[in-house]
């Protein structure tokens, strides 16, 4: 074995031709057609000037070819480094100025507008389109597949992914072969994945959920995946009959289940669905169960750790809990000033240790420092318990924490009050600036539809249970929450939105 990553989980397979990735009514593409393609990309960005160490950079629609350029750029000995679809050529040029790549890949529509930032930051601009064409392909076609594997190591980088930017600017995570590798094989083994496996695939492949947990998962595990460009309840069930599990965000489940043709017989071939990247709601968990009779297994991860505690695959899937600490993490809860360790049921921030927690932030060595404790523990950002039995629950984010009138309060805590309220879709509770309690705790509510419901109604509904303290001073309706393309609520928007309020 010469490069830990690559041949682990594509390198093994050479000659296997059972199906990889099967995109419905666009073919497919087997492990070792896989394996021949990711020897041809990195016979190209050689032949290119990339070398060990170079950063490879990607923003492009999902495609196989896609995949194939992150497992060619591992093999090639560089790191893969994907950008969000989304990303303007404004934000794309802060990107690109910061990772400096040898090799840009973008999509052939974007080649324009992209070519001055490329060209200003020395990167050499290739295309690739959703139809897998454009000129990196033509190079690609030309090179041959017997590449001699580069040779890399456990602690070398193999990928650098930006975070999503739900709390300010995105940080660049480096994630080392060792890493990734070492989460993908904990993951295939927690959740049970066989070659039997055929994943429902419809997550962007720039974020760490469809790229590592999904991919890696499936490599590693030898499943094949129906790879969707992007998730379409109608498309997703017309593939489900004959697929074994799915991996999904919560906006992904509260589209199945709004639709009718989601039924038990519909899911009865599945044997997992699992679902991250943002909490899931305990009542989706529960209609979803009363609809299909599946427990969502929720895990919890970030850019930065990949995957770090997950629900168990036999025990009880704990609604409104990401389960326990996976094998090889080490999970404490630490007050968030002081660091002292809490005890169970006790909030503060979560901090991890494990294979899988990455080296740094590219190129922010005083950002790194102040979010790793001394004894090598990352201060995740996430605030949350750990209770007597064991399981893990995120309560929310350090920097969505409100403090009213000195008190901390715990958004969640309120949110799942006015979520059990009939006519209460979901709900948003942020702090935004109050000039006597300096935040003042604000609710935005989604309307389900099924009753009329007033700003009285929910602040009488839930006064006997919260502190006042805790109650909202205000409550506002929304037809929905903002959301990025992980489904992550965006808060800061909503902070935003409504700063001048209080005044
Ligand atoms: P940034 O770090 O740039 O502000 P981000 O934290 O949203 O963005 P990601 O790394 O994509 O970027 O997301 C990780 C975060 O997602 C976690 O820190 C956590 O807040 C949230 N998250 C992931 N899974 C869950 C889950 N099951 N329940 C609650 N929150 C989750
Ligand atoms: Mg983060």
């Amino acid at each position: 074995m010469t490069n830990h990553l690559y041949d682990h989980l594509l390198g093994v397979r050479a000659g296997e031709a059972r199906t990889f990735i099967d995109v419905p009514g666009a073919g497919s593409i087997g492990f070792d057609g896989l394996h021949r393609l990711a020897g041809q990309v990195a016979g190209a960005l050689v032949g290119m000037g990339v070398q060990p160490g170079d950063r490879v950079a990607l923003q492009a629609e999902k495609s196989p070819q896609a995949v194939a350029l992150y497992l060619g750029a591992v093999r090639a000995g560089a790191i893969f480094l994907p950008l969000n679809t989304g990303y303007t050529p404004s934000e794309i040029d802060y990107f690109i100025g910061n990772a400096e790549p040898k090799v840009f890949v973008c999509d052939p529509a974007k080649r324009d507008a992209l070519a001055v930032s490329a060209a200003a930051h020395g990167a050499r601009l290739e295309t690739l389109g959703a139809d897998g064409r454009g000129s990196l392909w033509e190079t690609v076609e030309a090179s041959a597949p017997d590449f001699a594997t580069v040779e890399r190591g456990a602690d070398d980088l193999a990928a650098i992914l930006y975070t999503s930017g739900t709390t300010g600017r995105s940080k660049g995570a480096m994630l080392s072969h060792g890493n990734l590798l070492s989460n993908a094989q904990v993951l295939k083994d927690y959740w049970r994945f066989t070659d039997a496996d055929v994943l429902l695939h419809a997550l962007p492949i720039y974020h760490s959920h469809g790229l590592f947990v999904a991919i890696n998962t499936c490599l590693l595990a030898g499943a094949t995946m129906i790879f969707f460009p992007k998730f379409d309840a109608e498309t997703v069930l017309r593939e489900m009959p004959r697929a074994t599990a799915m991996m999904g965000v919560p906006t992904f489940y509260t589209r199945l289940l709004a639709a009718e043709a989601f039924t038990k017989d519909l899911a009865g071939h599945m044997r997992l669905f699992i679902s991250g990247s943002a909490p899931l709601l305990a009542e989706t968990h529960d209609r979803f169960r009363e609809r299909t009779g599946h427990a969502i297994l929720e895990r919890y991860g970030m850019t930065e750790t990949n995957m770090n505690t997950s629900n168990p695959y036999d025990g009880e899937r704990r609604a409104g809990t990401v389960g326990f600490p996976l094998p090889g993490v080490e999970l404490r809860v630490a007050d968030p000033e002081s660091g002292r360790i809490l005890g169970a049921g006790e909030i503060g921030v979560i901090e991890v240790k494990g294979p899988n927690v990455f080296s740094g932030y590219w190129r922010m060595p005083e950002k790194t420092a102040e979010e790793f404790r001394e004894d090598g523990f990352f201060i995740t950002g996430d605030l949350g318990k750990v209770d007597a039995d064991g399981y893990v629950t995120i309560v929310g984010r350090g920097k969505d924490l409100v403090i009213s009138g000195g008190f901390n309060v715990y958004p969640k805590e309120i949110e799942e009050k006015i979520d059990d309220l009939e006519g209460v879709a979901e709900s948003a509770v942020i702090g935004v600036p109050h000039p006597d309690f300096g935040e003042g705790v604000t609710a935005v509510v989604v309307k389900d539809g099924s009753k009329d419901i007033s700003e009285d109604d929910i602040a009488a509904a839930i006064r006997e249970d919260l502190a006042a303290f805790k109650q909202p001073k205000r409550i506002f309706f929304v037809d929905e929450l903002p959301r990025n393309t992980m489904g992550k609520a965006q808060k800061n928007v909503l902070r935003d939105r409504y700063k001048d309020i209080y005044e």
